[in-house]
């Protein structure tokens, strides 16, 4: 019944490499959440002891340029031995694939963490992308670009689309991939706290990221259809054929992480993607509770993630409405462009 559900692909824009500001837009969104649990504490540079009556200088006060940046990711694409893996290895480099990702674009610099995230493509002999723990590094397997190709092409076919969708399914695919190894990479090197299963919690941050970190140049309905994307790359991967092996893997089983995935969009604005319950994509019953899920999840993750935030990108308040009235103004005027879906 799981293989029967239809995942809609609208032929829309090529890859949207964006320049995209997050953490305003991720707070906009949290407005159930406390406000004090949400905005950034004011950061003080070392100053001597003063006088009671002197104020401490403001955030405002001290120039960007002064203020630490973040830590910055280094990428590498590792030419493979497989000849047949060559034209991946050609592609993502013509296409720089790693750095076409939005949210890892947004990250890298962004954080304050011990040590850079390297991400590397490379030949790995398996199907597979992870993170390798004792080198920091996030590798992209030549075998799983392979893979995403050729699942993005047999889905463009089947729904009469072109190399643009195909296109689009690898690249939305490789967004949520990568979000979710960063998740892992996060997690160990900020040693960020995390019950239950990790493999869960690292899905559920690389939702939160893309519904969160929403550029003027990408909507929320835009993400939204590229997360619908990602997860059927959960069905397309669960045959329902489970075995205790399945059952015992630290992943939870395909059409779970599909849900999940429904779950989290459906939740963060319930009145906009009712289809995607109405559809059947997502049960009522577990549709019910999806806005509280959604929020409560979103929430923690930005708890864990806030405190590493580089000085040089903590914002004031004032800054914050500033940023919100900007993109809100641009996408007004996106829009209106005439020629633009
Ligand atoms: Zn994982």
């Amino acid at each position: 019944m799981v293989q029967k559900i239809i995942i809609g692909i609208l032929a829309t824009a090529l890859i949207a490499v964006c320049s995209i500001w997050g953490y305003t837009e991720w707070q906009k969104r949290q407005v159930a959440a406390p406000v004090a649990a949400v905005v950034p504490a004011p950061v003080k540079p070392p100053e001597p002891v003063k006088a009671e009556t002197e104020l401490a200088p403001t955030v405002a006060e001290v120039p960007a340029a002064e203020k630490a940046d973040g830590t910055h990711f280094t990428y590498q694409y590792v030419s493979p031995r497989n000849p047949e893996l060559l034209a991946m290895y050609n592609m993502a480099r013509e296409i720089d694939v790693l750095k076409q990702l939005p949210e890892i674009k947004q990250l890298d610099g962004w954080l304050t963490l011990p040590r850079p995230i390297n991400f590397i493509a490379a030949e790995c002999g398996t199907t597979n992308a992870f993170y390798a723990k004792d080198k920091g590094d996030i590798v992209l397997c030549y075998e799983m670009l392979e893979l995403l190709v050729r699942q993005g092409g047999a889905m463009a076919q089947a729904s009469g689309g072109g190399t643009r969708d195909q296109l689009e399914y690898l690249m939305a695919n490789l967004r949520f991939l990568m979000l979710h190894e960063t998740g892992h990479a996060l997690v160990d090197m900020l040693d960020l706290p995390s019950t239950g299963r990790e493999e869960d919690a690292v899905d559920q941050l690389a939702t939160t990221l893309m519904l969160s970190l929403v550029s003027a140049d990408e909507s929320q309905g835009d993400i939204a259809q590229k997360l619908q994307l990602a997860s059927n790359f959960f069905l397309m991967t669960d045959d329902g054929n489970h075995d205790m092996a399945t059952y015992a893997d630290e992943h939870s089983v395909g059409a779970q992480r599909f849900f999940n995935l429904q779950c989290m969009i459906y939740g963060n604005n319930p009145g906009k993607y009712l289809r995607i319950v109405t559809s059947g994509r997502l049960p009522e019953a577990r549709a019910l509770r999806c806005e509280e899920e959604s929020k409560q999840i979103t929430r923690n993750w930005m708890r864990l993630i806030e405190p590493n935030i580089a000085p040089k990108h903590r914002m004031t308040r004032e800054e914050e409405a500033a940023k919100i009235a900007e993109i809100q103004q641009k996408q007004v005027e996106n829009s209106q462009a005439p020629y633009m879906r």
